[in-house]
């Protein structure tokens, strides 16, 4: 995991807003070919040529979208930005550039948010975008994090929601579920801690659940994957709500139904042996439980040849007509109605 090493306090008020600005921003570097001006004009400059630009930004409130007792900083900036580049990837395309602005609150030193640009730039450097402006400000009350991403693409490779075909096969990435089984184990250390600040967690168990959930990764490999395998999805998503409102959002996206088989979704290891202990639906973690990070694609089925060896892809479903409407098939072989919250949908209908 990332490390914390800032003890010190120093306050923002001793900056100014121009030195906090030139303090964090200072060391970025450019890499990208298409940006011609970065940080430190009154916008940057961008040159893409024949490519289309697609553009993606996220909002992040402290409260509503993370929690910094048990969310270091580091950690923070580091999957702030991989969320934000997910969704390029989501549309088949490069990410090239973000843009970070953040409004912060004077409980924050400038060690905190040398923390949290530690982590911004370490995904800038991964994911290879430059960062290119953004803006800083102060808040009221907690921290407020905007990123906006940026990418390219050839206009024939970048991929909808909307172009599922009935018959198109339905595919992910990697393994889902565990990045919200890591947030309910740091949440109950959250709470033992609390009663019992001597008591040292051991969470040897839960190594991979907990670095899903603090240190997520974006699949920046699968465009080059695609491109390797000359396949061109008919429709993709990524996952970062859950897996079935993701497939919901393509079924209605692209008029079409849908077929899910429950023994094929990927899943961990540690996942099932974490969802026996909570005595949970591993079905429905996997189902509901969101901030996965991976993709989720449709494809012709004559491309079943392409992706069938490669350990990145598993084919979880069908698409169907959109009259037949957007089923789970159990492992039981029964039918039920997918919803956007599996657990519900299995209680109601069973
Ligand atoms: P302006 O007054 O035009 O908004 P600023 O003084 O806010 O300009 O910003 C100066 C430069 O620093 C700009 O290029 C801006 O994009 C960049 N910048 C400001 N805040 C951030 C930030 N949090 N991260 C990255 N770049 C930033
Ligand atoms: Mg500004």
């Amino acid at each position: 995991m990332l490390e914390n090493k800032n003890n010190d306090r120093t306050s923002l008020s001793d900056l100014g807003e121009f030195g906090l600005i030139e303090h964090l921003t200072k060391h970025f570097k450019i890499n990208q070919e298409s940006t011609l001006k970065s940080i430190g004009d009154d916008a940057a400059v961008l040159d893409f040529k024949d490519k289309k630009v697609v553009v993606s930004t996220d909002l992040l409130v402290e409260g509503v979208h993370f929690d910094l007792s048990y969310m270091p900083l580091k950690h923070l900036g580091y999957k702030a930005v991989v969320a934000n580049l997910s969704d390029i990837y989501a549309m088949n395309a490069k990410a090239t550039q973000i843009t970070v602005s953040i409004a912060v609150s004077n409980r924050f030193p400038l060690e905190a948010l040398e923390e949290l640009f530690a982590g911004i730039t370490l995904a800038s450097q991964i994911y290879n975008v430059d960062v290119i402006g953004g803006d800083t400000t102060s808040s009221q009350k907690g921290l407020i994090i905007s990123i906006t991403a940026i990418g390219e693409a050839n206009l024939n490779e970048i991929t909808y929601r909307n172009g599922a075909k009935a018959t198109d096969l339905l595919v992910v990435t990697g393994d889902v579920g565990a990045a919200y089984m890591g947030l309910q184990v740091l949440e109950r250390e959250k709470q033992v801690f609390q009663v019992n600040p001597n008591n040292q967690p051991d969470l040897d168990a839960y190594t991979y659940l907990i670095e899903r959930q603090l240190k997520p990764e974006a699949r920046k490999d699968i465009k080059e994957i695609f491109a390797g395998l000359d396949l061109q999805p008919t429709s993709m998503i990524d996952v970062s709500d859950g897996l079935s409102s993701e497939i919901m959002h393509i079924c209605k996206q692209s008029n079409v139904g849908c077929n899910l088989y429950e023994d094929k979704i990927p899943v961990d290891p540690q996942l099932i042996d974490v969802c026996e202990e909570f005595n949970i639906d591993i079905t429905t973690i996997a189902l509901s439980g969101g901030e996965d990070y991976e993709l989720l694609f449709t494809i012709k089925m004559d491309d079943y040849d392409k992706i069938k060896a490669n350990p990145n892809f598993t084919v979880i479903g069908h698409m169907t007509e959109e009259k037949e409407g957007m089923h789970l098939i159990t492992r039981a072989n029964t039918k039920i109605a997918l919803k956007a919250r599996g657990w519900n949908a299995m209680k109601d209908e069973e």
